[in-house]
Formats: C-alpha cells, sequence, structure tokens
C-alpha cells in the first residue's frame, strides 16, 4: 500500500451535543509520540510513502501526556526517509493554542499542505448550542493564516445543516461563511438525531426544511470547490500516485489535492504531472515526465 494509516490518539476532550463518537470513544488518550514515531517508520519500511496521522479529534493530541500536535508532526517529519504525511481532521477550537507552531510545522515539504478543520456552522449561537467550543471566527482566521503563509493551500472542513435551533438566519450565516472562506472541500451533512446525544431531546426542525437547506448548501459547495479546482487548470508539479478509486488510480500534489491522468500510473508512482481541466471533485492532468 502506498498510504499507511497510523492513529495517534483515541476520543477527544469535548461533548458536542450532536456527537454519538465522544459516547462510544471517550475522553482522550494520547499516544506517545515516540510509539507513534516507531510505528510512521514501520509504515514507511513497509512501502508506504504517504503516512496519514489520524484520531478522533487531532487538534488536542497530546494534551493529557505534555505533548501536541505540532511537537509530534516535528518528531515525525525528523525521519529522513522521503514520504508525505496527511495531518487529519482537529476541531478548530484547540487552534488559537497550537497555531503557531502548527504553522511551523507545516513549513516541511513532507507535510501536505492539507488541514480539515470541521466548522459545522456560520452561526455562533449554533455552534454554542452545539458546544463545539469555537466560534466562526476561529475557523475563518484558520483559513486566513494557513493561506496566508503557504498560498495555495487545501482546506477541508464538515458543515451540519439542520441543527435544532438553526434558524434560516444562522443557516445564511453558514452560507455566507462558505461563500467567504470557500473550502476546497465541504463534507456537508444533514443533521439527524443520535440517540442518546442533548441535540436529540432538542426540538427538530422539519425533515423537508432540512432538505432544502441541504440541497441550497449542496449547489453553493458544488460552486465553490469548482471555482477554487479551476485555479489549478496550468499548474505543473510532483504527483504521488496513492489509492486507487473507482478503478483508477488517483494522486496527490502537495495540497493534497486528488489528481487523475489518462496514463496509467502505478501506485506508488511519483510524477511530474500538469493540469490540463478541473471539475467539482478533482483535477485532471498529464505526465509530463
Ligand atoms: S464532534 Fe469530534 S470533537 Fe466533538 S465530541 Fe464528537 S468526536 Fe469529539
Amino acid at each position: 500500500p502506498a498510504v499507511g494509516i497510523v492513529e495517534i490518539a483515541s476520543g477527544c476532550m469535548s461533548e458536542c451535543t450532536f456527537c454519538q463518537t465522544k459516547i462510544s470513544k471517550g475522553d482522550l488518550q494520547s499516544y506517545r509520540v515516540g510509539d507513534i514515531v516507531r510505528q510512521v517508520k514501520t509504515e514507511i519500511s513497509d512501502g508506504c510513502s504517504e503516512v496519514w496521522l489520524t484520531s478522533t479529534d487531532n487538534g488536542c493530541y497530546g494534551f493529557d501526556i505534555d505533548s501536541d500536535l505540532p511537537e509530534l508532526i516535528n518528531s515525525v517529519v525528523e525521519i529522513p526517509d522521503k514520504f508525505f504525511v496527511r495531518v487529519g481532521m482537529m476541531n478548530p477550537m484547540y487552534m488559537p493554542r497550537i497555531r503557531d507552531n502548527l504553522l511551523k510545522s507545516f513549513d516541511s515539504s513532507k507535510v501536505f499542505k492539507f488541514l480539515h478543520v470541521p466548522v459545522q456552522s456560520g452561526s455562533d449561537k449554533v455552534l454554542n448550542d452545539m458546544k463545539r467550543g469555537h466560534t466562526a471566527s476561529t475557523f475563518r482566521d484558520v483559513v486566513n493564516q494557513f493561506r496566508e503563509k503557504f498560498g495555495k493551500f487545501t482546506i477541508s472542513t464538515d458543515v451540519i445543516v439542520g441543527f435544532p435551533t438553526e434558524t434560516e438566519e444562522d443557516f445564511e450565516m453558514t452560507m455566507n461563511l462558505l461563500r467567504e472562506t470557500k473550502p476546497d472541500i465541504v463534507n456537508l451533512s444533514r443533521y439527524s438525531q443520535r440517540p442518546g446525544t442533548d441535540a436529540a431531546e432538542m426540538v427538530q426542525i422539519d425533515v423537508a426544511e432540512v432538505k432544502r437547506r441541504s440541497k441550497i448548501a449542496y449547489e453553493l459547495i458544488s460552486d465553490i470547490s469548482r471555482e477554487n479546482n479551476q485555479k489549478w487548470v496550468g499548474w505543473k508539479g510532483q504527483v504521488l500516485f496513492d489509492e486507487e478509486f473507482e478503478n483508477q488510480v488517483r494522486g496527490r500534489n502537495f495540497a493534497y489535492k486528488p489528481i487523475f491522468v489518462n496514463e496509467e500510473p502505478k501506485i506508488g508512482q511519483i510524477s511530474s504531472v500538469e493540469i490540463t481541466e478541473a471539475t467539482n471533485h478533482s483535477l485532471i492532468g498529464r505526465i509530463t515526465n
């Protein structure tokens, strides 16, 4: 395999009112930096050229063992082999605490210029009802700071529409936040009641209304990702072909953009590619070397 998945912790420090994962995974338990580095080395010696650092919430990694995510990334990228690191999902609430060091950790050319920071809503009132521990501005700042420093930088986020207390105005705030920050990837979910969660006890929004909002959000997200992807047409650079996706080998560039080519690359191959077309979901190019 080209991709090695390394779990860095289990559980999280939050209690988001819509979340069932917390109920099953419990509180944060970070694995030790040394153990993770050893695991990454094993993945590399098994032939992986890309390693994903994943957990329930990477943002709070290490807070229970007197460490943090930037320290972990710095230790991982010290491994001398040629490989890439994809840093997994993190709740933006910890960004003010780790951001400056994280920006420095991302200087390493081994780290994909990619962040997955789920914002969930653009309304601070809804975020408060979700007990997310961050505001819309926390997310806005992350997007601005990483894009400002690195230029081409992929932002992935998650949005829930139809949370029980979301009014039409709150929904519009989410749409406006997406229009403003233009995330490259938005994983859109329609809110659904999860047994055992606090939000399940709240008065729910009519399903048809949730669907209506979801449709509007979906269209906006498609427009934004097409517009973002269009900016890559003409880009030339190295691509690592790392995964098979729908019977085609998919590649990733430094910003973890998904790239397909007409040639038939092998998994693990690194090639120079020029991007010739863009769709809503991916970039299409040709191998130039
Ligand atoms: S949404 Fe994420 S951060 Fe919030 S409780 Fe669930 S797992 Fe933890």
